[in-house]
């Protein structure tokens, strides 16, 4: 009897601090990257929607992963990613910028769920992004406000400046959650990882970490 307590004692000790730490950011990654492929060439696994998830889900949650999103109706992460629910903490907004607001929600969902990684993700033909180039801003001014430094250095009238403009918009949203006092501090305690995607609308395929 006093064997098997000890042997339950000791898997609990390995388990728990998984547990309490969720999986690590290379994991997390490493099943977006799998979820992206399997949405690519329509091998779809949907997993994670049924009921006996949601009963899992109703008092608790624990996504592994934090997707900063446009709000535009062709980038849905659950589907991109082939994900279900519980999975992935979304934040959506046009432009996948960050103000106040957006960092409230990373940083709960990094500090008080676990998710150990944080994606954000551009896309192609992404209209918040276009208008904000072309100066067309006037009904779009908070969001245009946010990504005009991180495109300051795009020419608009320079071959695939879109699409230019939409990584560096990606990559400056991600430099700034990635210096803000909580994330910083999760980044170097090596609990959380801050990267950047690109979405291909046609191929579906997600260029990640540029
Ligand atoms: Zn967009």
């Amino acid at each position: 009897m006093k064997n098997w307590i000890q042997a339950i004692i000791a898997v609990a000790a390995l388990a728990l601090p998984a547990f309490l730490m969720g999986i690590p950011p290379e994991e997390g990654l490493k099943r977006l990257k799998e979820g992206n492929q399997r949405y690519v060439k329509e091998d779809l696994q949907h997993p994670n929607r049924g009921a006996e998830r949601r009963a899992e889900l109703s008092s608790k949650q624990k996504p592994f992963a934090i997707v900063v999103a446009c709000s535009d109706s062709r980038v849905s992460p659950e589907i991109i990613f082939d994900q279900g629910i519980g999975d992935v903490f979304v934040v959506r907004v046009a432009g996948n910028v960050v103000g106040p607001l957006e960092l409230d929600s990373i940083e709960f969902a990094a500090l008080y769920l676990k998710a150990s990684l944080v994606v954000v993700l551009g896309h192609e033909s992404c209209g918040a992004v276009q208008a904000t180039l072309d100066n067309n801003t006037q009904d779009i001014e908070a969001i245009a406000e946010k990504i005009q430094p991180a495109i300051k250095g795009v020419d608009p009238k320079a071959k695939g400046a879109l699409e230019k403009a939409t990584k560096d918009n990606a990559r400056f949203v991600a430099d700034y959650i990635s210096k803000t006092p909580v994330i910083s501090k999760l980044i170097s305690e090596k609990k959380l990882l801050v990267t950047t995607g690109y979405l291909e609308l046609k191929e579906g395929s997600v260029e990640w970490g540029f």
